[in-house]
């Protein structure tokens, strides 16, 4: 009989998001006339920008014609969409990336998740705690951990806690590690790491050989000026990082799947025989092999985000996820709860009152508010006790949520 990856076993089953919908379906079935706002899955509501919807139509209409049409095309991306982002997201803002150094896909969840396949079984991962728990599963799935043990923690994985205490700005691991995954701005905690916080993690990176994976999904929210776009800002950085982007949280294609990820040349690895490799050499051999490109009308509608319209109606689309942040923000603040983040990322993450369970306050929420929102304990152990808004509600039901929460008693 054909055995399995044993590896998979060691996951616990998808335990948050069906245990949110199995609690919400309890309570609708107990009280059928409950209005229920949610404001826990992290998805966006909002349409696709009018220049994407265009470019895709004009792109289905090029696929009608045998002059016009495209087959299969290069696997890395065309040449009229990395073109863009290169010009737009990096040698606008004075980096430097080459052609051959961007490759698009179908979105960052499966990149974020790939890009491990490329590293050597024995390296020693760090993950912020808590993160997007696609990092770790993918990292559990290879075999390079151990057992989950009872605390919560994976074995042989290094946790960098980021809590409230230290501004969500994790310390240096005390051991050494080979990969370091970083999201920023975070989700779930809606936070940010300054210059200089990412200074420290390049230069820490830069003497450990240490490759960053550098999430920066939410790079569209930022807002305020010291915090980088892109980790290539920092200095030393190409040498060390690989930078994952996503037009989901950008421009709404969650539903319509383009990412990309930047791999510098630069960014280089030991192979067993001593000698150095260079990572983009792998990941396009990778990428080419199990890959075979980003739908034409898709990255024609990607594309259309950088065009001058296209930038205008982006930048709207942002502006009105950020205000519904801002009405959460204050009004959790106006409720007497601390809160956090929500300034550059479209997440609010609020510590629960008197040291609440993060689940106790997800069933207070529900009943008495009838507001769904994400337990932070099933971001990891350190997500314990806190719990998380999104701002991608409309703005109706933003507020009204907000006004829910002024007449809640902690
Ligand atoms: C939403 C999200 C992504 C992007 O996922 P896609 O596959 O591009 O839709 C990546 N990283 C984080 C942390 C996210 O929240």
């Amino acid at each position: 009989m054909a055995t399995i990856n044993d590896n998979y076993l060691k996951l616990p089953g998808s335990y948050l998001f069906a245990e949110i919908a199995r609690r919400v379906a309890a309570y609708k079935e107990a009280h059928p006339e409950a209005d229920i706002i949610r404001l826990g899955i992290g998805d966006v509501t909002q349409p696709l920008p009018q220049a994407c919807i265009e470019a895709m139509h004009k792109a289905v209409d090029d696929q009608a014609k045998a002059e016009t049409f495209h087959g299969y095309g290069p696997e890395q991306g065309y040449s009229f969409l990395t073109e863009a982002i290169i010009k737009n997201n990096y040698t606008d803002r004075g980096i430097e990336i080459a052609p051959d150094e961007i490759f698009v896909s179908d979105g960052s969840k499966s990149d974020c998740g790939n890009i491990q396949e490329i590293f050597g079984l024995a390296n020693k991962v760090a993950i912020t705690d808590p993160v997007y728990p696609v990092y770790l599963d993918t990292n559990v799935m290879a075999g390079r951990t151990g057992e989950l043990q009872k605390d919560g923690h994976f074995e042989g994985v290094v946790y960098l806690p980021c809590t409230a205490e230290n501004n969500f700005a994790p310390a240096l691991p005390k051991e050494h590690v080979d990969m370091l995954y970083l999201c920023c701005p975070n989700n779930p905690t809606g936070t940010t790491l300054s210059r200089e916080e990412l200074t420290k993690w390049v230069n820490y990176a830069k003497e450990n050989e240490t490759v960053i994976l550098f999430d920066a999904a939410y790079a569209a929210y930022i807002t305020e000026e010291d915090v980088p776009r892109s980790i290539y800002e920092i200095p030393g950085a190409k040498d060390v990082a690989i930078e994952f982007r996503s037009f989901s949280k950008t421009a709404g294609f969650t539903g319509t799947r383009c990412g990309y990820t930047i791999i510098p040349k630069t960014v280089k690895g030991r192979a067993a025989d001593g000698s150095l490799v260079s990572f983009n050499k792998l990941w396009n051999r990778r990428h080419t092999t199990k890959f075979n490109g980003t739908a034409y009308i898709v990255q024609r509608g990607a594309a259309a985000i950088y065009t001058e319209e296209g930038q205008k109606q982006v930048k709207e689309l942002v502006s009105y996820y950020m205000e519904n942040a801002r009405v959460i923000r204050e009004g959790l603040k106006a409720a007497g709860l601390e809160a956090y983040g929500g300034v550059n990322a479209p997440y609010i993450w609020l510590k629960t009152p008197k040291n609440m369970s993060s689940w106790d306050f997800f069933d207070k929420l529900l009943t008495e508010a009838n507001i769904v929102g994400t337990p932070g304990a099933g971001f990891g152990p350190c997500g314990e006790g806190y719990f998380r808004l999104t701002a991608f509600g409309s703005h109706e039901n933003t507020k009204r949520a907000v006004a829910r929460f002024a007449k809640l008693k902690f």
